[in-house]
């Protein structure tokens, strides 16, 4: 336990379809203007120097965030439209970096907290001892840290007590690290327990695709909870290649339950150009499929 750091994931591909998942769903929530809370239960340090420290370690945002900058600056300069999702997101992370210059990347917490309307409230958990002082003095340095609670506490217990917010308007991204493996196990209870008190709140998971058990069973536990709830659900995944041994990760899956009506076309216009992007041989592709209950 706790030798999960994120810096050594940070801007990495499993990070682009999260995060770009993850502002799609703010900016719908946010068309109405009523208050909006959002939990984001797992939230690492905040932002991520990409230049130095565990991040240079590991450089996955090589084959990331570094790669999709790129590949979307070359568009605009041969005038190829791009997916408005992908615009949306690449913004964010421009917007931590406004001197042109790729130094740093934004996880959850900060994308978050950008995109905050005054009305909206943010809620970070995170356990790790050192990972939480450094989130806490990141979120100080925010115009918008009044409006954001941060608790060094378990978010997998925690979550039912912040259900449903007092708007009844939530959304709530679930990213463990997956570093326990009883953190799959965690997760559903702490679904369960969520949803029965909060039925209507939009929910994102995210999980690594991994030969594990625990890992290749995910998507369909989730379907089956979110059926016994009668809610509707969209299930994406993104690899960026298929190659023997698992040292470094290959793909990563979103499942969204309550999501809005518009995300499966954001991303069905989105996942084609990460694959393009980012994709590392002939085994790079998309998943994206939903129900609605
Ligand atoms: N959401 C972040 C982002 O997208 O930028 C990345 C989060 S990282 C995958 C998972 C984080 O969850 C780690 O920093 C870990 O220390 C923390 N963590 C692990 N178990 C936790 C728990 N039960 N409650 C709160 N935080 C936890």
């Amino acid at each position: 336990m706790f030798s999960y750091r994120h810096a050594f994931h940070a801007g990495s591909h499993a990070d682009i379809l999260k995060h770009l998942t993850l502002v799609h769903l703010l900016e719908y929530l946010q068309e109405k203007p009523g208050a909006l809370t959002i939990v984001d239960t797992h939230a690492g340090a905040g932002i991520y120097n990409l230049e130095d420290g565990f991040a240079k370690v590991s450089n996955e945002s090589q084959g990331g965030i570094f790669r999709l900058v790129q590949y979307v600056e070359s568009c605009k300069k041969s005038g190829t439209p791009l997916a408005s999702s992908i615009e949306k997101y690449a913004e964010c992370i421009h917007a931590e970096n406004a001197d042109g210059n790729l130094s740093v990347y934004p996880g959850s917490p900060f994308i978050l907290a950008r995109l905050l309307r005054p009305q909206d409230r943010l809620k970070l958990f995170e356990l790790h001892p050192k990972e939480i002082d450094i989130l806490r003095h990141n979120i100080q340095q925010l115009p918008q840290a009044k409006q954001i609670d941060v608790y060094a506490e378990d978010s997998f217990a925690r979550l039912k007590g912040l259900v449903p917010p007092p708007s009844r308007r939530g959304l709530v991204l679930i990213d463990p690290s997956y570093e326990d493996k009883q953190d799959y196990r965690y997760l559903e209870v702490a679904l369960e327990e969520a949803l029965q008190r909060f039925a209507t709140g939009c929910y994102a998971v995210w999980y690594p695709i991994l030969t594990r058990r625990e890992s290749a069973a995910l998507p369909d536990r989730m379907k089956k909870i979110a059926a016994a709830h009668q809610r509707s659900w969209l299930h994406t995944e993104l690899r960026v290649e298929n190659a023997p041994g698992e040292r470094r990760l290959q793909a990563s899956g979103m499942f969204v339950i309550n999501p809005p009506w518009t995300l499966e076309k954001h991303l069905a216009d989105a996942l084609p150009v990460l694959v393009e992007a980012l994709g590392l041989n002939d085994g790079a592709k998309f998943v994206l499929n939903s129900f609605e209950a």
